[in-house]
C-alpha cells in the first residue's frame, strides 16, 4: 500500500507549497465561492485571464493552467457534481474527477498535488462518501511507483478530517484467506 504518501493537512489550500493545488470549480470555470474564490483570490487577476480562454469545463473533467501568485506551480481547476440524492451518476463523476486530476498531473509531472474535498461544500456531496472515493481514486493513482511523491487532502474543517480518516481506515486490499 501506498499510504504513506498521502497526508491529511488542516488550513487553506492556497496557503500550501507543492506543485499543483486542485481547484472545486464551476462548469464557467469564471471563479466563484468557496475554495474557487478563495484560489482566485491568492492567485491574482492573471488567473482569471487564463481561465476565460479555456472554454469552461464539463463535470467531471479538469483543465490545467499555472498558479500564478500562489505558491503552487499549476492549478487544476476540475469540476465535481451537484448532489442529487446518489441516483444521478454523482459518485462516478466525482471519481472521474480525481483520475482526470492524477492523469494531469502525470502529463505535466506533478510530484505533489493537494486536494479540497471536492463537491462536499456548495454541492452538497455526503463528506463520508466524497472521501471514501477520493482515498479509492488516490490508492488506484498511487499503485506500484506511480503517481505523484505526495498527495495532499486538505481538511478545511473538522468533519472532512475525520472524513479521511475512516476511509484511510478502510484497507484496500482484498480480504486474504481466514487463518
Ligand atoms: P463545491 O462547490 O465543489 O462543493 P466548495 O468550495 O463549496 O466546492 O467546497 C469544497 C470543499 O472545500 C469544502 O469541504 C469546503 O469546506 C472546502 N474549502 C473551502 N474553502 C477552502 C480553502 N480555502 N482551502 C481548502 N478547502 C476549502
Amino acid at each position: 500500500m501506498n499510504d504513506k504518501r498521502i497526508e491529511l493537512v488542516d488550513g487553506d489550500i492556497t496557503a500550501i507549497n507543492v506543485d499543483a493545488i486542485v481547484n472545486a470549480a464551476n462548469n464557467l470555470l469564471l471563479g466563484g465561492g468557496g475554495v474557487d474564490g478563495a484560489i482566485h483570490r491568492a492567485a491574482g487577476p492573471g488567473l482569471l485571464a487564463e481561465c476565460r480562454t479555456l472554454g469552461g469545463c464539463v463535470t467531471g473533467d479538469a483543465k490545467i493552467t499555472k498558479g500564478y501568485r500562489l505558491p503552487a506551480r499549476y492549478v487544476i481547476h476540475t469540476v465535481g457534481p451537484v448532489w442529487k440524492g446518489g441516483g444521478r451518476g454523482e459518485s462516478e463523476l466525482l471519481a472521474s474527477c480525481y483520475r482526470k486530476c492524477f492523469a494531469l498531473a502525470a502529463a505535466h509531472k506533478i510530484n505533489s498535488i493537494a486536494f479540497p474535498a471536492i463537491s462536499t461544500g456548495v454541492y452538497g456531496f455526503p463528506k463520508q462518501t466524497a472521501a471514501a472515493i477520493a482515498i479509492r481514486e488516490t490508492r488506484a493513482a498511487l499503485r506500484d511507483d506511480d503517481g505523484p511523491a505526495r498527495v495532499i487532502m486538505l481538511c478545511f474543517n473538522r468533519e472532512s478530517r475525520e472524513a479521511y480518516e475512516a476511509a484511510l481506515r478502510q484497507d484496500s486490499r482484498p480480504a486474504g484467506p481466514v487463518l
